[in-house]
């Protein structure tokens, strides 16, 4: 059975697009309005030979922006249980936001290993998102840009031990 890795994060921080870029082929659909994502997608991916499922989500994406519903983030959980990881993007040209801190503050209670992405780091733009996300208590952030696939080793140098 292969490892199952989860992507989670707020709407918009680039989740379906780094799902694209893991699995190879555009099975996720990116839109830059949130939302489009609405049910769970899974696809296989390969990095350096390792084999293992990769899972989009579309979390918290249909409700209000300024909370946690319980309705999704029930959803979610139930997708967590069987991850082996979980990549937990944030946008790193927006820089925190309170949603993400409170997905951060839920991630840190989970057993399953987490993964923080620094989404649209590519150019300056991301480095003071890139520096925020540090204060998550989620470690060291991987800079990526999924869009140009960029910095899929520095993902892969923090998923790997946990695959
Ligand atoms: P999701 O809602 O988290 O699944 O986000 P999407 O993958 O749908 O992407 C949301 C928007 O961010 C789209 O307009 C993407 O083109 C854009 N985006 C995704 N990755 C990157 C990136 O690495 N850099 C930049 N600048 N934009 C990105
Ligand atoms: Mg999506």
């Amino acid at each position: 059975l292969k490892p199952t890795v989860i992507i989670i994060g707020r709407p918009n921080v680039g989740k379906s697009t780094l799902f694209n870029r893991l699995v190879g082929k555009k099975l996720a659909l990116v839109d830059d309005q949130p939302g489009v994502t609405r049910d769970r997608r899974m696809g296989d991916a390969e990095l350096a030979g390792m084999e293992f499922t990769v899972v989009d989500t579309a979390g918290w994406e249909d409700d209000d922006k300024d909370s946690l519903p319980g309705r999704m983030r029930a959803q979610t959980e139930v997708s967590l249980e069987g991850a082996d990881a979980a990549l937990f993007v944030i946008d790193a040209r927006a820089g925190i936001t309170p949603l993400d801190e409170e997905i951060a503050r839920w991630l840190r209670t989970v057993e399953v290993p987490v993964v923080l992405v620094a989404n649209k780091a590519e150019g300056k733009a991301g480095d003071a998102g890139l520096l925020e996300s540090y204060a998550l208590g989620l470690g060291d952030p991987a800079p990526v840009s999924a869009e140009h696939g960029e910095g899929i080793a520095d993902l892969f140098e923090g998923l790997w031990p946990h695959i």
